[in-house]
């Protein structure tokens, strides 16, 4: 129960900052939201997007899920959670930017690298993580031979681009980034350095963001 306990005192805390303190705030979001970014990130513990970028109630529209990936297109009667969330972000609340955020040490990316078949994961991870087998595929064949840590982050990396890709299949993704209403982002926070790093298409790799002012 203390862990329970804890949870109700940050509660408290939260009660304490927004409803007494910053009361203005949640004011204007009891009428309705309006973020700007949708976050597809991890459901690691250590990667909270709303505390790595210090963003308040209001600002992010947040999906996450095993190893931040994104389906390609499948308009089926399966559940597909992620893709709701997608049209939800996309069609209903106009967002301006798509940011793909993966992290170091993931440990869906690390199940994905390590088993040779998905029923080995269990009943859904391996087949969730299948996802991203192309940026496996494609890390194992151009660093073949290179040690299991690196191939881990290449992979890491290389996840957040193919879920790029595959929000581009999603028709309204794609109709909206090339009328030039929407921009698609992939970020990867390393949580051995607490570095942020962001893809730079450009030059087709990830760039270490600067914390000194
Ligand atoms: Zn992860």
């Amino acid at each position: 129960m203390e862990d329970i306990k804890t949870l109700v005192a940050g509660f408290k805390r939260f009660h304490t900052n927004y409803f007494e303190g910053e009361s203005e705030l949640f004011d204007e979001l009891k009428e309705g939201q309006s973020p700007k970014t949708l976050v597809v990130s991890c459901s690691d513990s250590r990667v909270d997007p709303a505390i790595l970028t210090d963003s308040a109630p209001g600002d992010l529209f947040v999906v996450r899920n095993v190893a931040n990936l994104v389906p390609p297109y499948q308009p089926d009667s399966a559940y597909h959670g992620v893709s709701a969330a997608l049209e939800y972000a996309v069609c209903h609340l106009n967002v301006a930017h798509i940011l793909i955020l993966g992290h170091s040490q993931c440990g869906g990316i690390g199940g994905l690298m390590e088993c040779s078949c998905a029923d080995e994961l269990g009943e859904f991870i391996g087949h969730w993580v299948d996802i991203a087998r192309p940026a496996k595929e494609k890390v194992l064949e151009e660093l073949a031979n290179k040690p299991k840590e690196l191939q881990a982050r290449a992979c890491e990396q290389a996840s957040i681009l193919l879920s790029i890709d595959n929000l581009l299949t999603f028709p309204f993704v794609k109709q909206r980034v090339e009328a030039g209403n929407l921009s698609l982002h992939g970020w990867y926070f390393d949580l051995q350095e607490g570095a942020l790093h962001r893809y730079n298409p450009s030059a087709a790799e990830f760039e270490a963001v600067h914390t000194q002012a």
